[in-house]
């Protein structure tokens, strides 16, 4: 399926490029992926839309956290909040492998060297791996975040997988809606003034409304962790 997925996913971009969020959710999860995608969560600020909708697709779909060891203790118990609310059943947390933290990372003060290496340290090889026996992943970015999410389609080919972005062409005021209409708990942080939420030494407050992720990596030139990153073009 993923070939012809691939070869076509320029026609699949047009065919879904007005769709709801749901409507992409449902194709790729019970048509296109069938066992074969996961939900890559960061449970953060908007996290909790594409957990309900899930929760009301295949409560049993695979979801994976990665788990830096540098989370808030909040987003920890907001995950926890969510999975028991929504009752999703298959929820995996991935962590960066240890002895490569005891060898590049031995003081856990990487970050403060080479924030590149350490987001890859902790969290694009460990994704890497986990995304070994998918195809496809689905990811929460959406395209009023700014920088280069303004260019996302619902369906991208990113490291020889396909992401899948239900929230590709949300509004902010769609996302407001969505938590008021089904009564979806926020982020404990959020309204402490964190708009976008990552690793606690990388997450500052911002009042910067037009671009949520400005407190992400805000005294750095870094605006994403690498995940996104497809490396064959890098
Ligand atoms: S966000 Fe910061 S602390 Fe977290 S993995 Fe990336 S550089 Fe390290």
């Amino acid at each position: 399926m993923k070939t012809q997925v691939v070869s076509d996913i320029e026609v699949l971009n047009n065919s879904f490029l007005t769709s709801n969020p749901k409507l992409i959710l449902e194709h790729s999860i019970n048509n296109l992926f069938k066992n074969k995608i996961v939900y890559v969560c960061s449970f953060g600020t908007e996290s909790a839309i594409i957990l309900d909708l899930i929760s009301k697709i295949d409560k049993s779909l695979p979801i994976i956290m990665l788990n830096t060891h540098f989370l808030f203790e909040e987003t920890i118990k907001y995950k926890n909040e969510l999975l028991k609310l929504l009752r999703l059943e298959n929820y995996r947390e991935v962590f960066p492998d240890e002895k490569t933290l005891n060898k590049y990372d031995a003081n856990d003060n990487l970050w403060r060297r080479d924030v590149d290496q350490c987001c890859n340290l902790r969290k694009v090889i460990p994704l890497e791996k986990a995304l070994n026996n998918f195809e496809s992943w689905i990811s929460g970015r959406k395209s009023y975040h700014l920088g280069n999410r303004q260019k996302l389609k619902a369906f991208e080919l990113i490291n020889n997988k396909i992401v899948v972005n239900p929230l590709f062409n949300s509004t902010k005021a769609f996302i407001e809606d969505y938590f008021y209409s089904n009564n979806l708990p926020r982020h404990p942080l959020f309204e402490q003034g964190y708009l976008s939420i990552g690793c606690r030494h990388c997450t500052q407050k911002t009042k910067n409304i037009e671009d949520p992720r400005h407190g992400r990596w805000s005294d750095k030139n870094k605006t994403e962790c690498g995940i996104h990153l497809d490396r064959r073009k890098s």
